[in-house]
């Protein structure tokens, strides 16, 4: 016999991330999640930015399950939703099958779903194709209780691992990610625990590693790799992990390394694991010199050590920055988790950065970049909402805007140039040598851009914006009078929220 979830009160199934989230999340608190509601909230504090303004936050987590070999993911939620996120992925290029699970209001408040769940877990559960199963539930069941954490731990062999990853209650992607990983390292924590577990695929390395947090360029590793070198270090595993046996490695390493700031519960692993913690990275000058020494003192190793690798690199990586400077003043912001990151690298090669603005929390791994900026007179906005980027990108009027799509919109409307964080910037190599002067070709292009916006947007002066905007066949069919009946309505509704708040 299994606890099957309690019965919401009022249908739920027809709200979405536009609506009804705190009813959601009132919901999810009686059908008894307010524990890890309140440990969301923990991990994860919100700020001005408490709702989803970019895509759907499970896409975080559900991309990093595709992106592991032999893993197999299962999404409960909303058709819609699930329509949403499988487009994305797929758009992305996952390549995978995502399982769906679907209900409706009878299959929820009976708790049927929950046996729909489990009878799908048992049917993917094939040893002979999966190390693990990952079932996730979106806004919906979570709202309801749909209770994941009844699921069987194992069956023949493959881990299942059940997580809620409701938008009212992980405001980013990126901390979606988090998520995942988090739960991913702690079932194979609880597997080290209780005895031997399965080898790296490429051995087990010969000198302590350096686990790195946050997924980046596929070369980001290897350079890092080569920095550790002359310390007499490894780079262990990149987590979010390819493969589930990389999850045992990365918690065997020396050192877990925040190269991203915002994986607090798989940093709450490493450290339960037992090992040291360090935030920032390695990216320009005075970013590696400092990463490097952080690592030194957090293995303890003789000062030589540090200076043999700071010696190596930082004149290359002075070189690479100083033969590709960026000249012009730039705005950032995006949702990545990297903007800090950035935003140093781009001041280190010259450019003027005012504001930079990141969707993710504040968190103790980015306090050394965050202060870093400060210093260089950066203003760094944490939990930017969409508002916060507009605004900035407004008033400092750019040479370049770096944001995310509705900021690169609207600076395109200005004939600001702009590039998109996540495609033009993010995926690139950032760290070390490689890292610097790998911006400025992009950079530079786009500033030198300038003109062209300008004289496109002249071209396209006059021509309808707002709500004329689109293709009309004759006059666009304004009526003013409507308009002005409206204004006076909402100002009249206005005055009386007003009038009500004073009394
Ligand atoms: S699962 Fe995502 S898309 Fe669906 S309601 Fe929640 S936040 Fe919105």
């Amino acid at each position: 016999m299994t606890d099957t979830p309690t019965a919401p009160d009022t249908p739920l199934d027809g709200l979405s991330c536009h609506s009804g989230a705190e009813r959601m999340e009132a919901s999810a608190r009686a059908a008894g999640n307010a524990e890890m509601l309140d440990a969301f909230a923990r991990d994860y504090p919100q700020g001005p930015h408490d709702k989803p303004q970019s895509m759907c936050p499970a896409f975080g987590s559900l991309r990093v399950g595709l992106r592991m070999r032999r893993v197999a993911t299962v999404l409960s939620g909303s058709a819609c939703c699930v329509y949403g996120l499988t487009f994305v992925s797929h758009f992305y290029g996952a390549r995978r099958s995502v399982g769906y699970v679907p209900f409706n209001s009878e299959t929820l408040v009976t708790g049927k779903l929950f046996e729909d769940i489990r009878e799908a877990v048992h049917q993917l559960a094939d040893p002979a194709r999966y190390d693990a199963v990952v079932v996730t539930n979106l806004c919906v069941p979570t709202a309801s209780g749909v209770p994941l954490k009844l699921l069987p731990k194992e069956i023949d062999g493959v881990r299942i691992i059940g997580i809620d990853v409701p938008g009212f209650g992980v405001p980013t992607h990126a901390e979606a990610k988090d998520v995942l990983a988090g739960a991913m390292l702690r079932y194979a924590r609880t597997e080290v625990e209780a005895g031997p577990v399965q080898a790296p695929a490429s051995g087990k390395a010969d000198r302590p590693t350096v686990a790195l947090l946050g997924e980046m360029f596929p070369a980001d590793p290897m350079m890092i790799g080569a920095m550790l070198a002359p310390m007499g270090l490894a780079a262990g595993p990149v987590v979010p992990c390819r493969e589930w046996r990389e999850l045992y490695a990365a918690l065997d390493c020396g050192v877990a390394a925040a190269i991203h700031p915002f994986y607090t519960a798989a940093i709450r692993e490493f450290q339960a694991a037992g090992r040291p913690v360090i935030g920032s990275a390695p990216v320009g000058h005075d970013g590696t010199a400092a990463w490097l020494s952080a690592l030194g003192d957090a293995f303890g190793l003789p000062a030589a050590r540090v200076a043999a690798a700071q010696n190596a690199f930082l004149p290359a990586i002075r070189a690479a920055l100083s033969a590709k400077p960026i000249h012009g003043t730039v705005t950032l912001s995006g949702y990545e988790g990297s903007e800090l990151l950035v935003a140093r690298l781009l001041i280190e090669s010259g450019a003027r950065v005012p504001y930079v603005g990141t969707a993710c929390a504040r968190t103790p791994w980015s306090e050394p970049d965050r202060a870093w900026l400060e210093a260089q007179g950066v203003k760094v906005t944490y939990r930017a909402s969409l508002e916060d980027d507009l605004a900035a990108m407004e008033a400092v009027r750019p040479d370049l805007a770096i944001g995310t799509t509705p900021v690169v919109q609207r600076a395109k409307e200005m004939g600001i140039p702009a590039l998109y964080f996540t495609n033009l910037i993010s995926a690139r190599p950032l760290m070390g040598p490689a890292g610097a002067g790998s911006l400025a070709e992009v950079v530079n292009a786009a500033i030198g851009n300038k003109d062209r916006m300008a004289r496109m947007r002249a071209f396209f002066e006059g021509v309808g914006a707002e709500d004329t905007a689109g293709v009309w066949e004759g006059a666009p069919n304004l009526r003013p009078e409507f308009r002005a009946q409206n204004l006076k309505k909402l100002e009249k509704k206005a005055r009386a929220a007003k009038a009500e708040e004073m009394i």
